[in-house]
């Protein structure tokens, strides 16, 4: 199939508005990531979607929207916290579950009778979503197990030839996936931290909770309630391991390993800190940003992930970025991406 690739503007806004409607397939920037949109309210629309991605069909799509009332249209029993949240952080980085109404296809939800709902803000994706009807179920716009892109060029790497249009809206300015929250339960549950905090939610709806499955390793008794958390996602093509502990020890453990690993002919990476970036002596070392910077270290990660698959590292030896505001969405997708390989020096 021929890609078509546009850059944003209102010709391509219509073109991608008339795909969509006629149930195709196109990939568009949002603030988190790019999204792989589709008519949610279509079923063979939404199947699309999980072949384009080598996805598998029981991990649901987040349905987006461009105003208030369409979140009655596809949702019910809408909690007062929910508009709360709503009023205060959409457009932007949040996704809610609620009960579904039967007009949302059983292949959207993956066959959940709870919907996830999102309203991102950005100009060139509510452009997109209002031009396509309305209702558009879009995942990030890789093939399932790559990081999630954050640039056109990470599409286009993936999906050309796949689907039937990118739109290039430059680089997203969030670079991880949407805070999930079931806001099905007593309170709300956060299932996939993101830019949007456990305490920016508290600080809104009150109570709150996340679930214990975040940032542990996957077990049976703790499996995460978003079924697409269960799967290794984000993964690198090499072998990762996180390494943690006192700041000159990961260091010096990091160029001791890579020494090592190097003297046996494999190819090493380092996501480094910007603190301790003129501190390593062998390897390809990546900045991913100041240590207490999650935003710039958010907005950088998947990139550095692509970059070292093409460059056929072998190992990534990567700093912990734990700590500071919006820490945990950083250390989720870190931790899954290193399939929760830590080591403590
Ligand atoms: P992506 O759009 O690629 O970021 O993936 C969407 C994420 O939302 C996956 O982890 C899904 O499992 C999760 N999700 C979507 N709908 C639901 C739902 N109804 N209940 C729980 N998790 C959901
Ligand atoms: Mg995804």
């Amino acid at each position: 199939m021929e890609t078509i690739i546009e850059e944003y503007s209102p010709g391509a806004v219509a073109r991608a508005g008339e795909i969509i409607r006629r149930g195709g397939l196109v990939a568009f920037p949002t603030e988190t990531v790019y999204g792989l949109g589709a008519d949610a309210m279509k079923e063979d629309a939404s199947s699309k979607i999980y072949a384009a991605k080598g996805r598998p069909s029981d991990n649901p799509l987040i349905v987006h929207i461009a105003d208030m009332d369409s979140l009655n249209v596809i949702s019910e029993d809408i909690p007062d916290a929910a508009y709360k949240l709503a009023q205060r952080y959409w457009p932007g980085p949040l996704t809610m579950i609620f009960r579904k109404k039967p007009i949302v296809p059983d292949m959207t939800t993956g066959g959940l009778n709870t919907v996830a709902v999102r309203m991102p803000d950005c100009p060139a994706a509510l452009d997109i979503i209002r031009s396509g009807g309305g209702f558009v179920a879009a995942p990030s716009a890789n093939t399932s197990g790559r990081p999630s892109p954050t640039c056109a060029e990470h599409v286009i790497e993936d999906l050309k030839g796949i689907i039937d249009m990118i739109v290039d809206g430059g680089p997203v300015s969030i670079g991880l996936e949407s805070t999930i929250v079931d806001m099905t339960g007593k309170i709300p549950l956060i299932l996939r931290p993101g830019y949007i905090t456990e305490e920016d939610i508290r600080h809104v709806a009150g109570d709150v909770a996340t679930d214990p499955g975040v940032l542990s390793a996957v077990s049976d008794k703790e499996r995460p309630r978003a079924p697409g958390m269960k799967y290794r996602h984000y993964a690198p093509k090499a072998s990762m391991v996180v390494v943690e502990g006192d700041n000159d020890r990961v260091v010096s453990y990091i160029n001791g390993r890579i020494k090592e690993l190097e003297s046996e002919g494999k190819k090493c990476g380092v996501i480094s800190s910007e603190d301790n970036k003129n501190s390593y002596i062998c390897g390809i070392i990546k900045c991913a940003g100041a240590r207490n910077r999650s935003d710039e270290v958010a907005r950088n990660l998947y990139r550095i992930l692509r970059e070292f698959d093409k460059e056929d590292v072998a190992m990534i030896l990567s700093e912990s970025f734990n700590g500071g505001t919006g820490s945990t969405a950083v250390m989720n997708r870190l931790l899954k991406a290193a399939g929760h390989n830590i080591i403590r020096v």
